[in-house]
């Protein structure tokens, strides 16, 4: 268990609610979610938790998480600014919780739309979270992005050629649904 999981279990008990869902667990702190977008949550449990409710579900439930991630921290008495990495770990433990994520994950060993489909969010999620739970290596790539989770013993750019062109043998590629993204993971990993 780590910290960014603590963290979420600690906003879950101070509401009493064993949800996975944002907007519930933002209701069960008696935030009230409003659609206008401000500078995110004041840290204080009987406000408002801005967030743009423009996009897909997935979207909101994830901006929705972030911000909770913020409250988490204030919570917690850790100052502002936040580091934004683990806020973002705080919300991926928010809406895949550790222990409920492994029992899905074991059930959809891998199949990353199923496990989606399981904690409404993206595959992008869940692939980063399979990444933290099991300390697996792989990375997301998009559009020149390269977000990592474990030690994979190569460079972005490798990353990046693998998720165009195919891994060939040392490398697993897997598309996802979430527009031109690629897992890719070296063949040993998975
Ligand atoms: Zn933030």
């Amino acid at each position: 268990m780590d910290t960014a999981d603590s963290l979420a279990d600690e906003l879950r008990a101070i509401a009493r609610l064993d949800t996975h869902d944002p907007a519930e667990l933002a209701a069960g702190l008696g935030l009230r979610l409003s659609r206008r977008v401000g500078a995110g949550c004041q840290g204080q449990l009987d406000d408002v938790l801005r967030v743009s409710m423009r996009g897909a579900p997935e979207a909101v439930s994830w901006r929705c998480a972030h911000e909770l991630g913020h409250l988490a921290l204030d919570v917690a008495g850790v100052a502002r600014p936040h580091d934004e990495q683990l806020v973002n770990a705080v919300a991926a433990a928010i809406i895949c919780p550790r222990r409920e994520f492994r029992r899905a994950f074991y059930e959809h060993p891998f199949r990353l739309p199923a496990l989606a489909r399981v904690f409404r969010t993206t595959e992008t999620i869940v692939a980063l979270r399979a990444g933290e739970v099991f300390d697996l290596q792989l990375a997301v790539v998009w559009s020149g992005r390269v977000v990592r989770r474990g030690e994979i013993g190569v460079d972005d750019g490798t990353l990046r050629r693998w998720a165009r062109h195919g891994g060939e043998d040392v490398a697993r590629v897997v598309p996802l649904t979430d527009a031109r993204r690629f897992v890719v993971a070296p063949r040993d990993a998975l």
